[in-house]
């Protein structure tokens, strides 16, 4: 697969061609096409392997394709994409790379994490949100004060899955699939990525990822 023949939509081209990508790495070569398909995915990608844009470019392709809900300022905001990551610095990256990629468009990505007060991250949020980027423990925060409604919601991105259990944000990462209102596995596609494939992560691939998931490494 080259970017080409992903057919992204012009705006994403644009972003693509001037972050200066030119050649897809191998886990976007693979990735891309498996997520495009609307299949469950666990790869094994190291940082610097490019795999943020190998799940960004899809599901933003797949979000601007369809359209999303104007992004207006309401109490209750409803995101269609959540993405997690165990650090602030992991996920203010991926972050930055979703505002590069949807910049001009109606996609509105927003990051919360910990260590900084809840309520601009609120207002953030209310001001309108498709893509929710966050740590778990602030996730878990934002969404139990009833501010993030989970009926839209149709993928949810765990990065760095093992760096996320080495921390010990297992039982976070448990509440966080199990939110009231969380679509069942069936009903969202999930992807996950590691480094390393330990027991642990594997126990966790099989209880987030539909059974007939795809394993990239
Ligand atoms: P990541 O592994 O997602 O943290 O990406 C590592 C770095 O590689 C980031 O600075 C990306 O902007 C860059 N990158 C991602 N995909 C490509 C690509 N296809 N060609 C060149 N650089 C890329």
């Amino acid at each position: 697969m080259t970017f080409d023949e992903a057919t992204l939509c012009e705006s994403l081209r644009k972003a693509v061609t001037k972050s200066g990508y030119v050649k897809p790495t191998p886990v976007q070569k693979h990735g891309i096409p498996i997520i495009s398909a609307g299949r469950d995915l666990m790869a094994c990608a190291q940082t610097g392997s490019g795999k943020t844009a190998a799940f960004l470019l899809p599901i933003l392709q797949q979000l601007m394709t369809d359209g999303v809900a104007a992004s207006s300022f309401s109490e209750l905001q409803e995101p269609e994409v959540i993405i997690v990551a165990p650090t602030r610095e992991l996920i203010n990256q991926i972050y930055m790379e979703a505002r590069k990629f949807s910049y001009g468009t109606c996609v509105r990505p927003v990051v919360v994490y910990g260590g900084v007060s809840t309520g601009y991250q609120i207002r953030e949020i209310s001001r309108g949100c498709n893509v929710l980027c966050g740590t778990p423990g602030r996730l878990l925060d934002v969404i139990g004060r009833g501010k993030i409604g989970l009926s839209k919601l149709r993928y949810f991105v765990l990065d760095e899955a093992d760096r996320m259990l080495d921390m010990g944000f297992e039982p976070d990462m448990r509440r966080l699939v199990g939110s009231p209102g969380m679509p069942t596995k069936e009903n969202r596609q999930t992807l996950m990525f590691s480094a390393t494939y330990p027991e642990d992560i594997q126990r966790m691939a099989a209880d987030f990822l539909k059974t007939d998931y795809l394993f990239l490494a």
